[in-house]
């Protein structure tokens, strides 16, 4: 999950990025409301938290441009104690959640965790249907109810293609998601990762959760409709 976080104050930028990391998210920081236009516009995110006392381009201009260029992924913004008219004009202006500063990070990664897997149409931090379900609230894969022993980033790829399932998702886009921006960019490394997961998710080969689609990427391929 790739993130975007426009934070003016250099201590909470770097906080949010480090637990934001922490969580496996691949974070973007940008310093004031133009930078925050540049990268908003410029990249595809699955979210991003976005302050609004902004210099340059306060935070509500900030979204409203984003939406304008229809810039859909969820928006979470940070509002100053007491300003509760910030909330309500931020979310007017496209925001999906405020939280009044000073926050708890644990409540930040949980807002932010819920709007990532509504936007992919998930209501319940479970995803997927036995025998193989992600818990995305405690990051862990479970196949036929045993814990999968995934490392950070096979969890990050699997994540991506379960909350996109049914839907082919390119190499590019994958990368996009999933690497820091200097990160050595190498395809057949991805492929690694994908081998070792279908290794670990389908040992006998017989669901074939994860299908090349050969020249176009990958697709997940359960149901991961939950029953009731
Ligand atoms: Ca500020």
């Amino acid at each position: 999950m790739r993130v975007l976080v426009v934070e003016d104050e250099p201590a909470l930028r770097q906080q949010l990025q480090e637990h934001l990391r922490e969580q496996g998210y691949v974070v973007d920081l940008a310093v004031d409301g133009v930078e925050g236009e540049y990268y908003g516009s410029e990249y595809d995110y699955d979210t991003a938290v976005i302050d609004v006392g902004l210099p340059k381009l306060d935070g509500i201009e900030l979204i409203r441009r984003l939406r304008g260029r229809a810039r859909n992924y969820p928006i979470l913004i940070l509002t100053a104690r007491g300003d509760w008219q910030d909330k309500v004009t931020g979310l007017e202006a496209g925001a999906d959640d405020y939280l009044t500063k000073p926050f708890h990070m644990p409540e930040l990664l949980a807002r932010l965790n819920a709007l990532v897997r509504r936007a992919a149409g998930h209501a319940s931090p479970l995803i997927g249907a036995p025998p193989l379900e992600l818990d995305t609230a405690r990051k862990e894969a479970r196949l036929h109810e045993q814990p999968v022993v995934l490392t950070a980033f096979e969890y990050r790829v699997l994540e991506y293609l379960m909350l996109n399932a049914g839907r082919v998702v390119s190499k590019t886009e994958l990368t996009e998601h999933l690497y820091e921006q200097d990160y050595d960019r190498d395809s057949n490394v991805l492929e690694v990762f994908i081998g070792r997961l279908r290794r670990k998710l389908d040992p006998d080969g017989t669901m074939q959760p994860i299908v090349t689609v050969r020249g176009q990427g990958y697709r997940f391929g359960l149901s991961t409709q939950r029953a009731g």
